[in-house]
């Protein structure tokens, strides 16, 4: 009998044993489950951190690139890679096998011993011209280990651009204005000299120095008007305007000049109404119909037309005398650009009327261009938004 307890017992103790090693087996399991979901959960959070920082950096509009502490790409954004045209991946490359230039590679050498940040700018070889703004600086951790070098590279092509222009403005307007000034002076220091005494010669001279002043108010007025035109500062005050009076004022204010030259005045203009300034339309019409009795021949004529096209009035201005070589039809509306320089001059021209015209039409939200056959005149074209017929 004293068998059944014991056999009893050792039953519970195996089932206890079973029972506790499952328990364990379980656990063990729900453990390696608990350890495997944290693991995706950070590898998760860290791809999605990746993807944020690729993304932050990706629509940056400065290059951006990495480098190892062994001087290998570790990371460039998409900037850099259009910046350089590269292609494939960068990922372990060397520096130079990816930007080509011993400039870059040397601020990136020099930025990684020097541990701070280093400024430079480079003119990259090829054409079109292009510039750029490099900032170098040394990647340190936090116990000052060097973990590599970011360089951070801005375009500055078009800062470069603007600059060069605003020198070559600034050239042209002093070549302008010392013409005229030196003219002025000579006849003074000659009529000074004696010439004063002559009345007739006293005169003539009296009126080329008249002549030369006139010249220089005429180009200080175009240079304010462009100033304040390219800088905003003119709001236009827009409403309906009826074109054909506008053209017949303008007609009436060059007949003088017309007149002289035997040039005849043509109004063809259908009855249109277009939303502009009318003072500065009267200057745009005025410039152009000036400039085709200018350039235009002797004893030729100006037609001034006009027909409605897309919701817009588009203007024409026509005249027949030798017309626009093909190569300069762009250029004309170019600050200081002429054909024929001499001629500009001996006709009392600035080189800015179809300047300031372009930017008139541009800032009525219109177009302007012009058309030439060579030898059989030229025709000057734009658009304004139109309110109608009358
Ligand atoms: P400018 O004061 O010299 O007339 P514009 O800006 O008005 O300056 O014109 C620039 C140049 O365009 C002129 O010097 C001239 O060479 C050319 N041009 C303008 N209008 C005509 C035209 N109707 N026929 C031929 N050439 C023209």
């Amino acid at each position: 009998m004293s068998i059944i307890p014991s056999v009893l017992a050792l039953a519970a103790l195996l089932a206890l044993h079973f029972w506790w090693r499952g328990k364990l087996r379980r656990e063990r399991s729900a453990q390696r489950a608990e350890l495997a979901r944290i693991t995706q959960s950070e590898h998760d959070a860290n791809a999605g951190a990746l993807a944020r920082q690729n993304a932050i950096f990706d629509s940056m509009i400065e290059g951006v690139l990495v480098l190892d502490e062994n001087g290998l790409v570790s990371f460039a954004n998409r900037t850099f890679a259009e910046m350089f045209a590269t292609v494939g991946i960068l990922r372990g490359k060397a520096l130079l096998e990816t930007v080509r230039s011993h400039e870059i590679a040397e601020l990136a050498a020099r930025a990684r011993v020097e541990g701070r940040v280093l400024g430079h700018e480079l003119k990259l070889p090829g054409e079109p011209e292009r510039w750029l703004q490099i900032n170098a600086s040394a990647v340190t951790a936090v116990d000052r280990r060097r973990l590599g070098t970011i360089l951070v590279f801005h375009d500055l092509t078009r800062l470069k651009q603007l600059e060069a222009t605003r020198q070559e403005f600034v050239a042209n307007v002093s070549h302008e204005l010392r013409t005229p000034l030196a003219m002025i002076k000579g006849y003074t220091e000659t009529l000074l000299g004696g010439a004063k005494d002559d009345s007739a010669t006293a005169a003539k001279f009296l009126q080329t120095v008249e002549r030369h002043a006139d010249r220089l108010t005429l180009l200080i007025e175009d240079l304010l008007t462009i100033s304040s035109l390219e800088s905003g500062q003119i709001k236009l005050n827009l409403q309906p305007v009826a074109l054909g009076p506008v053209v017949e004022k303008v007609f009436a204010d060059l007949k003088p000049r017309a007149d002289a030259k035997g040039v005849k005045l043509l109004n063809q203009l259908p009855p249109l109404v277009v939303t502009a300034d009318a003072n500065r339309l009267h200057q745009v019409l005025s410039n152009l119909v000036d400039n085709a009795i200018k350039y235009g021949r002797v004893a030729g004529s100006v037609l001034v037309a006009g027909r409605p096209s897309d919701g817009s009035a588009e203007i024409s201005v026509q005249d027949d005398g030798p017309g626009i070589p093909v190569e300069a039809l762009e250029r004309v509306f170019e600050r200081f650009y002429r054909v024929d320089k001499a001629r500009s001059r001996e006709q009392g021209g600035t080189g800015l009327g179809l300047s300031i015209v372009k930017h008139i039409v541009q800032a009525h939200g219109g177009k302007v261009w012009a058309r030439s056959e060579p030898g059989r005149g030229a025709t000057f074209l734009f658009t304004l938004p139109c309110s109608g017929g009358l």
